[in-house]
């Protein structure tokens, strides 16, 4: 789990789902990526996409890469790219701890091409009542089950009208794979105010503390940091 550790983002447009939360744009080939010259800056310049490998390592080159704990694939869903993934992530080299991916969780035949690549897995597990998506249960057990093999924790994002049980359906899935830490992440409402009241969340985490040993409560820090 990475909370508070230094990554260096690539994050990658489009994504295979909709989430009702969602903050990604949708453009799956933007004319243009951005690039942060400065950590927390906001000094972006505009590189045209998309970007060769090479081009990706000469940008990244320009950071110390050992004060890093590792590069974070981010989206969007970057598993939707794993034909670019090969090519890339055997040229990331460099950081503490190798490569982190973000994912949905819904991927599994593209995270078995790569897994050999990476290190660390944070999945993402979709509740209907916070996705208003219709359950993944059985991508997600298929997915865990390949994650397994890696490091993995998986991310759960609640809502007020999360119900106890849909979050006993996800202990359940997980539970059958492997017993992984998961945070519990309460939904971001406009002005970065937190969409679940504290009862309710402390409430979710008691039901998944009957379940798992390792369940924290933890917010969309990036965005209480401002930090896109
Ligand atoms: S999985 Fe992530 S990137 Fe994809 S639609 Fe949902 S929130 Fe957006």
């Amino acid at each position: 789990m990475a909370l508070g550790q230094r990554h260096i983002f690539l994050r990658f447009p489009a994504c295979n789902l909709n989430c009702a939360y969602c903050d990604t744009p949708r453009d799956p080939c933007p004319t243009f990526c951005c690039w942060e010259r400065t950590p927390g800056k906001r000094d972006f310049a505009f590189l045209p996409n998309p970007l060769t490998p090479d081009q990706i390592m000469a940008t990244v080159n320009k950071w110390d890469l050992t004060l890093h704990h590792a590069f974070s694939l981010t989206g969007g869903e970057p598993l939707l790219y794993v034909d670019f993934l090969t090519r890339l992530i055997p040229l990331l080299t460099g950081t503490r701890e190798g490569i982190y991916l973000e994912t949905n969780g819904t991927l599994p035949e593209q995270l078995k091409r790569i897994i050999s690549l990476v290190n660390i897995i944070a999945m993402d597990f979709k509740l209907p009542s916070s996705s208003c998506l219709p359950p993944f249960w059985e991508k997600h057990q298929q997915f865990l089950s390949v994650a397994q093999q890696k490091d993995v924790f998986v991310k759960i994002v609640v809502t007020e009208n999360t119900t106890d049980a849909e979050i006993k359906q996800a202990l359940k899935v997980i539970k059958a794979v492997k017993e992984v830490a998961v945070i519990i992440q309460p939904v971001t409402l406009p002005a970065n105010r937190p969409g679940v009241s504290p009862a309710r969340i402390l409430a979710i985490q008691e039901l998944a503390l009957r379940e798992l040993r390792e369940v924290r409560i933890i917010p969309q820090v990036h965005k209480w940091l401002q930090q896109l």
